[in-house]
């Protein structure tokens, strides 16, 4: 899509060929004071809440009013069991198998639950290795995680950052990096998928050099899961985590995801914190008979608590659509989409701003991060007044992400149009 018709009768063809049209009617979409819908490009953020939803949440209490604490075996979906609803669709999703995925907890709760396990010190090999920009609560996990075990943050966080004059970081830096320090990195824990530029890291290639220096590799796929195909499982990633309130639609606050690759899921001697409802189910209720942690030999195993049934119903709903729809068709039609936005943005004069997502399709998913050198807050703030609601990362990074679950080619073209209109 590099020379596209700007007219909003092509926007309109767009959608009437898209064959996943419908599925915008399945969300709320926000509505202006005046009524309109707002042109809502902030899914990389909190995703739409679909209308499914409440009546799940509703069975849920339903359950709790009518069956109490008997809700845990007799509810419509046992409360007892409720994590396994998510063992297949959860693996579909990033590309695993059934087992290699658990949703529990948030996710930064879940990188130190699997740095404890992942991030295994020596004396002559501790270090961490990750990325700039990164997302900041991953930067305070990673430092105070390594601090808590006995080291030093500074000398034992190496920070990749792409190079002078270039926003991204490239798969051949992350590479030397390894070679020249891999013998001294414990843990690669990058995002896949960058929080702040929306670049697409290139996962197999980084896991196959990490893996070749004796590293373990996990990533963080906040900004990737529902956004692009993964395959977790055979690109031999050890570890991955996710939130499911972005990309996934779960609401606010909404329950994390965890991947363990089957060879340490099995791994019963893994050092690791337990709980209850990671132990063995067999023999979880023996309580106070049994006092040795028997890990469940599958990723449930790194659960700790109970799982918190009123967060997880809502990504029912959108778990489903995702199972329908499939990430394929997903991928393919947001990779007409977000192309339509950048051909058309660059159409528009720009010595104002820029577009720092990598162009290459595999290196970008839905979001375009654009750069903006003159006024950012002041242009922003237009935005929002013109009823788009995007996100602002300081000091000068607008970020809208067009979701192909619910945005049209149309809201892209009225965005394009605010847009070009700013002074
Ligand atoms: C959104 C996001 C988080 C948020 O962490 P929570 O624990 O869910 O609050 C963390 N890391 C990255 C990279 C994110 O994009």
């Amino acid at each position: 899509m590099t020379d596209v018709p700007p007219d909003e009768a092509f926007a309109r063809t767009l959608d009437e060929q898209d064959p996943l049209r419908g599925y915008r009617d399945r969300f709320h979409i926000p509505c202006r004071p005046n009524g309109e819908p707002v042109l809502y490009f902030c899914g990389n953020s909190l995703g739409l809440q679909p209308k499914a939803a409440r009546a799940i949440v509703e069975q849920e209490l339903e359950d709790w009013a009518t069956l109490g604490v008997d809700a845990h075996f007799r509810g419509k979906t046992p409360w007892y069991s409720y994590h396994e609803v998510f063992r297949e669709t959860g693996a579909r999703l990033v590309g695993a198998r059934p087992g290699e995925v658990v949703m529990m907890n948030g996710l930064t709760t879940n990188l130190h639950l699997m740095m404890v396990s992942f991030y295994r010190p020596t004396t002559t090999r501790f270090r961490v290795l990750m990325e700039s920009p990164a997302f900041p609560s991953d930067i305070y996990a990673i430092r105070t995680h390594v601090r808590t075990r006995g080291y030093d943050p500074d000398e034992a966080v190496i920070t990749l950052r792409p190079r002078d004059g270039e926003h991204t970081l490239r798969t051949e830096d992350v590479e030397a990096a390894l070679a020249e320090h891999g013998d001294s990195i414990a843990l690669v824990l990058i995002g896949g998928v960058n929080f702040f530029t929306g670049q697409v890291m290139d996962m197999a290639r980084i896991t196959d050099a990490g893996h070749a220096q004796g590293c373990l590799v996990g990533f963080d796929l906040a900004h990737a899961a529902g956004n692009i195909p993964l395959a977790l499982h055979d690109w031999n990633v050890d570890f991955a985590c996710w939130c499911s309130y972005k990309y996934l639609n779960s609401g606010p606050g909404g329950i994390a995801g965890c991947f363990v690759h089957e060879r340490h899921a099995t791994n019963v001697e893994l050092p690791r914190y337990g709980g209850w409802w990671g132990n063995d189910p067999s023999t979880r209720f023996r309580m106070h008979l049994n006092e040795e942690f028997v890990p469940k030999p599958d990723a449930d195993a790194w659960q700790l608590s109970n799982p918190p049934i009123l967060a997880m119903a809502p990504l029912q709903a959108s778990m489903a659509i995702f199972d329908e729809v499939g990430m394929d068709r997903l991928r393919a039609k947001s990779q007409r989409l977000t192309p339509y936005l950048r051909a058309l943005i660059e159409r528009e004069p720009r010595e104002w701003f820029e577009i720092i997502t990598p162009r290459a399709p595999d290196a970008s998913g839905c979001q375009l991060s654009i750069l903006v050198h003159d006024r950012p807050r002041e242009r922003f703030a237009a935005l929002e007044a013109a009823g788009v609601v995007g996100d602002f990362r300081e000091p000068n990074v607008i970020r809208v992400a067009p979701v192909p679950l619910y945005n049209s080619f149309h809201d892209v073209w009225r965005f394009v149009r605010v847009l070009a209109e700013l002074k």
